[in-house]
């Protein structure tokens, strides 16, 4: 039989094809129907263009089932109010993306050293008055602490990452009450969160302030793991926190160089030490910052960055043009990995259990 909906599926497939990856029903039944987050609305089965699924009342309530054979046309996954799958629902207002290094990279950057490269050109250039980055607490090696930067050098002795929840609010205020006016912060999604607000929300401190900013750079984050956990899981595998010179996250990972050598971890098997605010988190690359920074989605050596707002690809070009950063535009298959990470991070929470 064909109609005008059988017409509509037929272009629906033509467009995921072309546009997105396609999920088989499979992976619905996965993370939704059997996770306990299917609503029973049956638009999965209703819309299903092969007629393989049926609405199963056996146990008492509707289970989308698999009764025929899925086509994998992706419409099922693609139609569900459960599923993250849009680039948008997923990753925010991407205006353009890019992968990016620094001319002149630091040795100590995570990547490719595009976010301390940036954040000095602000400062050389007089964009802004200080950025606050944050840095191992001299006392306690790996435990951040904000800091203030008033200068490309100062900025410098932060590139790297620590994979720790970091305080970088008390920065931030710390920043305007020496008197600063415009200002740079660095953050994962939750904090860069925080200071999003303070700067655009109507009871936020910053957005009191005439003429004051806060311009966001916001690095991807899956997972970020407590500090005495972390010392103790490192200190069972005969790995004092003192000596590790580097610590690593991509790919599945944990690699840390440490004064001995080099090891490395599934991030499983650090589950237990995550920070347990990570479980209710679906922002993987803050999608309220000026500009998103990770590496998955571009070669070792270099940075991805999502540019999210005009201040923040304003930003961007000035420094590709004062040749900070070398920049190439990121191609399909690699924003594509970074759907895909964010996706992950969107329905890992569906696996806490409310019942
Ligand atoms: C907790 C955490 C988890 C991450 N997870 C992922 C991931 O899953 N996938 C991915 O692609 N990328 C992830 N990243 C981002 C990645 O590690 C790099 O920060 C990013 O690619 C930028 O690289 P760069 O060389 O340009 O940065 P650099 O030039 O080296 O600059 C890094 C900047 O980050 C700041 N910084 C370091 N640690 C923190 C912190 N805890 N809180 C706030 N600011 C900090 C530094 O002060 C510095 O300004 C994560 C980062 C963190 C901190």
């Amino acid at each position: 039989m064909t109609g005008p909906l059988e017409d509509s599926y037929t272009k629906i497939q033509e467009w995921l094809k072309e546009n997105t990856k396609r999920f088989a029903f499979k992976k619905l039944e996965r993370e939704i129907v059997t996770s306990g987050v299917c609503v029973e609305c049956g638009a999965c089965v209703e819309n299903c263009p092969a007629d393989a699924l049926t609405g199963d009342y056996s146990s008492g309530k509707y289970v989308p089932t698999l009764t025929g054979k899925c086509i994998a046309c992706g419409i099922c996954y693609a139609n569900c109010p459960r599923t993250y799958f849009y680039r948008d629902t997923l990753l925010g207002n991407v205006r353009s993306a890019w992968k990016a290094r620094a001319v002149d990279r630091n040795e100590s950057a995570q990547d490719g050293g595009a976010v301390t490269a940036i954040l000095s050109n602000m400062l050389n250039t007089g964009r802004i008055d200080a950025a606050v980055v944050v840095q191992g607490d001299p006392d306690k090696p790996w435990m951040p602490i904000a800091k203030i930067a008033g200068s490309a050098k100062e900025v410098a002795k932060s590139s790297g990452s620590i994979y720790t929840h970091a305080p970088i609010v008390q920065g931030v205020v710390q920043a305007f009450k020496e008197g600063a006016k415009k200002i740079a912060v660095v953050g994962t999604s939750c904090n860069v969160d925080a200071v999003h607000n303070m700067e655009a929300s109507p009871s936020g401190p910053i957005k009191g302030i005439k003429g004051a900013e806060a311009i966001q750079f916001g690095l991807f984050c899956t997972k970020s793991y407590d500090y005495p956990g972390l010392t103790k899981f490192l200190a069972d595998k005969g790995v004092d926190i003192k000596d590790v010179k580097r610590f690593a996250i991509a790919g599945g990972k944990m690699v840390v160089e440490h004064s001995a050598g080099e090891a490395e971890w599934k991030v499983g098997e650090l589950e237990e030490f995550s920070s347990s605010s990570c479980a209710y988190c679906h922002d993987m690359n803050s999608k309220n910052a000026d500009i998103s920074c990770g590496n998955v989605g571009s070669d070792e050596g270099w940075t991805t960055l999502l540019l999210m707002t005009e201040r923040g690809e304003k930003i961007f070009k000035q420094a590709v043009k004062a040749k900070v950063i070398e920049a190439e535009p990121i191609d399909e298959k690699a924003i594509r990995a970074v759907d895909n990470l964010a996706r992950f991070k969107a329905a890992r929470w569906y696996k806490m259990k409310a019942h």
